[in-house]
């Protein structure tokens, strides 16, 4: 039986185990013992912390050829969304499978082993269909594939350019005519192994409430996860109330939207009875706290949400950081800045976001180190000039001092893809990076 020992594993709750011993049978964890001090014959011995593979809910591929290229201008997401529309337009199968290939191999070495890619970029030039019309999706797949992590395609309804306005240039590309017609390329997509499909509705802007109530029952028919961008922009959540007269989350609702399937996205304009609505339903929320910070969105009401009763999740969205513990702690230290006090939300629980919550609205049997979950797992180094002096006792320690920088070793289903910071399928993130990003923007 395969077997990996740590000195310390997160295994849930405020502390860490000590001396774990983790056993894993075909792409499953067979058992998890703590106390083990000697390690048998044959485990992988991992140093620091091991634990549950991260979860990377809310990912666009595509956006990470933006980083670093932003900053010069002023402006907001608005003026930001033109410069994406620009690489959108550049895009093709072929590149897109370099491009994402490069960007999972980015997540994979950070300790992601799950990412959830709400894609919309369907169509070619002009809206052209693909030969394969699902052509840019088998893409993401065989890019996720290929570098090793489990993907879950939320395939996105992208239907008009705003609130009554038609879909125009590289928007195009993103359209499917009508709900009816995303279904039926949906229910084509053959996503193959280590591949999961979910659905999800663009925003209120993209999908209005008739095609909305569509994807909502298509989703709920097959048992996918459903996400939405929900109030992530003032602009968005303002423009929403005075047409429609409701949030963009009642509105989703009133679509039969919202469930315990459903993720809303940022929820960085949530009204008090938006973040009660949630709750209610069962629902998530994907925090994206780098990109909100880096969009200049606001800072949603992550607390409070945690409080209602709404399972947290975190995702690199943008691709502007791809850190999953810098994501963790982020949903904390912003809320600092809003409350002007500490200690909000614990340690654990931001770790449980980016791990078994994450996995959860992904629609993956993972996240925890137990028995019977699917055998993802990482180590984290506590003797890297960020960790060294951290109590390896704290869970909090590692979301607080750890960086993706930190992660040593990533094991996906029992399988290791990343061995000493080394991807051992992409043997050079950076430089794949660097070429796929550098084709399209010269
Ligand atoms: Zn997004």
């Amino acid at each position: 039986v395969p077997a990996w020992w740590a000195p310390y594993a997160w295994l849930g709750g405020a502390s860490n185990a000590s001396d774990v011993l983790v056993e894993v049978k075909g792409d499953r964890i067979a058992a998890v013992t703590a106390g083990v001090h000697h390690p048998p014959a044959g485990a992988i011995r991992l140093g620091g912390v091991m634990v549950p593979g991260l979860a990377n809910t809310h990912s666009h591929a595509f956006h990470r050829a933006l980083r670093g290229r932003t900053h010069e201008q002023a402006g907001s997401f608005w003026s930001w969304r033109g410069l994406m529309y620009d690489v959108a337009d550049r895009l093709d199968p072929e590149s897109y499978l370099r491009l994402a290939r490069a960007a999972y191999g980015e997540m994979v070495v950070a300790g992601f082993t799950a990412v959830g890619e709400f894609h919309y970029l369907h169509h070619g030039r002009a809206g052209v269909p693909y030969e394969d019309p699902n052509a840019m999706g088998h893409a993401l797949a065989e890019a996720a594939r290929q570098a090793g992590i489990r993907l879950t395609l939320l395939d996105a309804c992208y239907l008009r350019g705003g609130l009554g306005a038609p879909l125009e240039g590289p928007q195009l590309r993103f359209g499917d005519g009508n709900a009816t017609a995303w279904a039926d390329r949906v229910g084509s997509l053959s996503p193959g192994a280590g591949v999961r499909v979910g659905a999800a509705i663009h925003s209120v802007r993209a999908v209005g409430p008739d095609d909305m109530a569509v994807v909502a029952k298509f989703a709920g028919g097959s048992g996918w996860p459903l996400h939405a961008h929900v109030s992530e922009q003032r602009r968005e959540h303002d423009e929403c109330l005075a047409v429609l007269g409701a949030t963009p989350l009642e509105v989703m609702d009133s679509a039969d939207a919202v469930g315990p399937d459903f993720t809303a996205v940022h929820a960085t304009h949530f009204t008090a009875g938006d973040t009660n609505r949630l709750a209610a339903a069962g629902g998530f929320c994907c925090a994206c706290p780098t990109t909100e910070r880096d969009l200049g969105d606001g800072i949603g009401p992550f607390a409070a949400l945690q409080d209602a009763g709404v399972r947290l999740t975190v995702g690199s969205d943008s691709q502007a950081v791809v850190d999953g513990f810098e994501e963790a702690r982020a949903i904390e230290l912003d809320n600092r800045l809003a409350a002007e006090q500490r200690g909000i939300l614990p340690g654990a629980s931001l770790l449980e976001a980016a791990t078994r919550h994450g996995m959860a609205a992904l629609g993956w049997d993972a996240g925890r180190l137990a028995p019977g979950l699917l055998a993802d797992f990482v180590s984290v180094r506590l003797d890297t000039v960020r960790t060294a002096g951290a109590d390896p006792r704290l869970a909090s320690a590692v979301v607080f001092a750890a960086s993706a920088a930190d992660v040593d070793t990533v094991v996906v289903g029992g399988r290791t893809v990343v061995e000493g910071g080394r991807h051992v399928l992409v043997p050079d993130v950076a430089g794949e990076l660097a070429a796929s990003i550098g084709a399209l923007l010269p």
